[in-house]
C-alpha cells in the first residue's frame, strides 16, 4: 500500500488539485466527538465552470479509448480499494459517523460496483433493424452522454457517489461530482485521488464541494452535463427534476429520493428471522439509510409476539463510539438531523403512539426508539424517520397489509416475512415498490441487480445493465445503400 492520500482540503478542479474560489469554508467535523477533520474552502461559480469545461474537453478523447482501456482503469481502481481497505473504512468512521459493519458493508459496495463497471465497456451494443424503405438498413449506434453530473448525499457517501461515478466513467463520460457538505472526502476527494492513482486522465473527473444551496442551481443548470445523477431528498430532487426538464438546457436525470419502507409480518412468519432482519434492516447506521426499516406491519395475531421479542432485541444492541467493534448505533451526523428526530419522538407521544422503548440522548448519539400502536396518520408513520426510531402498526389480515404498506407517498424498498414463499412473492407484487424482499430486511443492493424506486422516491435505476442504459444514449443512423425515389 502506499503513502495515505494528503491534501483533502484541496480540490481536483479541471485537472488541478487547489482550493475552491469562494469566501465561504467548511469546517468537516467527526460526528461522535464532535473534532475537526479538515477545514475546506468551497468552491464558486468560477470552479464549477472550470471543472464542467475541462469534463467536456477530456469527454471525447476518453469515449473513443477502447473498452479494454477503460476496463482496465477500473479494475486498478479496485486494486486500490483492496489495498487502501483499512484507510477508506477509517474515512467513513471518522468523516460519517460509520459504524465498522456499516463502513465494511459500504466499502464493500463501492468495490461491488466498481468491478461491476469494469464489466461495462464490453457489454455496449447496439443493434440493426430493418427498414420500410428500400435499399435502407437502420443502425442503432450506443454512446456515452457525455458529462454527467453527480450529487451524493452524507450517509453512504462513498457508495451513493462510485455507483454513478465508475458506470459513467466506464461508458466513456466524464464526471463532475457536488459532494454533500457534511461528507466531502468519502462523497468525492477521496474517490478522485483513487482515480488519479489508477491512471485515469486528468480533467476527466472534479469535485467541487459547495453548499447545495449555493452551487447547487447552477451545478444542475449548466450547459455541458448531459445528465444529472442526483441521490438525495425528495423536495431537493423535485427541484433538479424541474429544473432538468423545464430549464434552458433539457437534460437526462437519474432521481434517487427518500424512502419509507414497509416491513410486513404476515400471521405465518418465523418470528425471530423477522425480529432479527427488522433490527438490522432499521439500526443499520444509525436508520440514516434510504431503504432502512420505516414502518413495521405486523398482523394482529402476531402482534404482542412480535412487540415482545423485537424490543428485547433492541434492548440489547450497543450505543456509542462508532469506531468500537460492538457499537451497533453511533452518532447521527448533525445537530439538525438530531433535532429533527427529537421533534419527532415528541410527535410521536403527542399523537398516542405507546413508548416501547426510549433512552437518553448525548450529543449526536441517539438510543433506539420503539413505538407501538401507530396507525397510518400519525408522522412517524407518514414520513421518512432517516435515524434509529420506529413504530409498529397492527394489520387486520393479509389485505389490509397491503393498504397500510402501500399508504405512502413513496415507494422506493420494502420487506414482507411468511413461510409460505408463494404467498410472499404474490404479495410482493402487490407492493408499489421498486424493491421487494422476501424473508429479508428491506436493506439491500447488489451490484448487477436493478435499484431503484417508484412513486415520489424517483426515477430510473442503478447497477448492472440498468446503468448501462441509464449512462449511455442512442443514436439512429440510417444508411442507404441505393438511391432513394423521391415522389418530387
Ligand atoms: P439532501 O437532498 O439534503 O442533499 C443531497 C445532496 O444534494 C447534497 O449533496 C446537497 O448538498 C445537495 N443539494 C442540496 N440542495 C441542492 C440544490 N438546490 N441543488 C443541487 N443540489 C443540492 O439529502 P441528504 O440529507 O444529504 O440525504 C438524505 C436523503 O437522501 C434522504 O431523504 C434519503 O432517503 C435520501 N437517499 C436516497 C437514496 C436512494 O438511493 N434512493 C440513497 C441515500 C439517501
Amino acid at each position: 500500500m502506499g503513502t495515505a492520500y494528503c491534501d483533502l482540503q484541496l480540490q481536483p478542479i479541471a485537472g488541478e488539485w487547489r482550493e475552491g474560489s469562494s469566501e465561504r469554508r467548511v469546517e468537516v467535523t467527526n460526528p461522535y466527538d464532535g473534532s475537526a477533520l479538515l477545514d475546506i474552502r468551497l468552491a464558486d461559480h468560477s470552479d464549477l465552470d472550470a471543472a464542467y469545461l475541462a469534463a467536456e474537453r477530456a469527454q471525447s478523447e476518453w469515449a473513443a479509448t477502447s473498452p479494454t482501456e477503460r476496463s482496465a482503469l477500473l479494475q486498478r481502481v479496485v486494486g486500490i480499494f483492496d489495498a487502501r481497505k483499512e484507510e477508506i473504512i477509517d474515512w467513513l468512521i471518522r468523516e460519517s459517523g460509520s459504524t465498522r459493519l456499516k463502513a465494511n458493508v459500504e466499502w464493500g459496495a463501492a468495490r461491488g460496483i466498481t468491478q461491476e463497471a469494469a464489466s461495462m465497456p464490453g457489454r455496449v451494443h447496439g443493434m440493426t433493424l430493418a427498414s420500410n424503405v428500400p435499399g435502407k438498413e437502420n443502425r442503432i449506434y450506443r454512446k456515452p452522454l457525455g458529462v454527467v453530473g453527480v450529487i451524493s448525499p452524507w450517509n453512504f457517501p462513498l457508495h451513493l457517489s462510485q455507483r454513478s461515478v465508475a458506470p459513467a466513467l466506464a461508458l466513456g463520460n466524464a464526471v463532475v461530482i457536488k459532494p454533500a457538505s457534511d461528507t466531502p472526502v468519502t462523497g468525492g476527494l477521496l474517490l478522485a485521488r483513487i482515480f488519479e492513482e489508477a491512471g485515469l486522465p486528468r480533467g476527466l473527473l472534479s469535485v467541487v464541494v459547495g453548499a447545495g444551496s449555493e452551487i447547487g442551481d447552477a451545478f444542475v443548470e449548466h450547459r455541458v452535463p448531459r445528465m444529472i445523477s442526483f441521490t438525495g431528498s425528495t423536495p431537493v430532487g423535485r427541484r433538479i427534476g424541474r429544473i432538468c426538464s423545464g430549464g434552458e438546457h433539457i437534460k437526462k436525470v437519474a432521481l434517487e429520493l427518500g424512502g419509507n419502507s414497509p416491513f410486513v409480518v404476515l400471521d405465518d412468519a418465523d418470528l425471530d428471522q423477522a425480529v432479527n432482519a427488522a433490527a438490522m434492516g432499521k439500526f443499520l447506521h444509525q436508520g440514516q439509510i434510504c431503504m432502512a426499516v420505516n414502518r413495521i406491519i405486523v398482523d394482529e395475531s402476531r402482534y404482542d409476539d412480535f412487540v415482545e421479542r423485537f424490543v428485547a432485541k433492541v434492548k440489547g444492541l450497543a450505543v456509542g463510539d462508532p469506531d468500537d467493534m460492538a457499537t451497533v448505533v453511533g452518532p447521527v451526523i448533525n445537530d439538525k438531523q438530531r433535532e429533527g428526530l427529537e421533534a419527532k419522538i415528541a410527535t410521536a407521544r403527542e399523537e398516542g403512539a405507546t413508548v416501547l422503548l426510549e433512552g437518553e440522548i448525548d450529543g449526536q448519539l441517539v438510543p433506539p426508539h420503539v413505538f407501538g400502536d401507530v396507525t397510518p396518520d400519525m408522522e412517524i408513520s407518514r414520513e421518512e424517520i432517516f435515524g434509529p426510531l420506529v413504530g409498529i402498526q397492527k394489520a387486520r389480515d393479509e389485505a389490509h397489509a397491503l393498504t397500510l404498506a402501500n399508504s405512502s407517498e413513496y415507494g422506493l424498498s420494502s420487506a414482507v416475512f411468511t413461510a409460505d414463499l408463494a404467498r410472499g412473492a404474490r404479495f410482493a407484487q402487490g407492493i408499489q415498490a421498486g424493491m421487494t424482499h422476501v424473508n429479508d430486511m428491506p436493506v439491500n443492493d447488489e451490484a448487477h441487480v436493478a435499484f431503484g424506486g417508484e412513486k415520489n422516491s424517483g426515477l430510473g435505476r442503478f447497477n448492472g445493465d440498468w446503468a448501462i442504459e441509464e449512462y449511455t444514449t442512442d443514436q439512429w443512423v440510417s444508411v442507404q445503400h441505393t438511391p432513394r425515389g423521391y415522389p418530387f
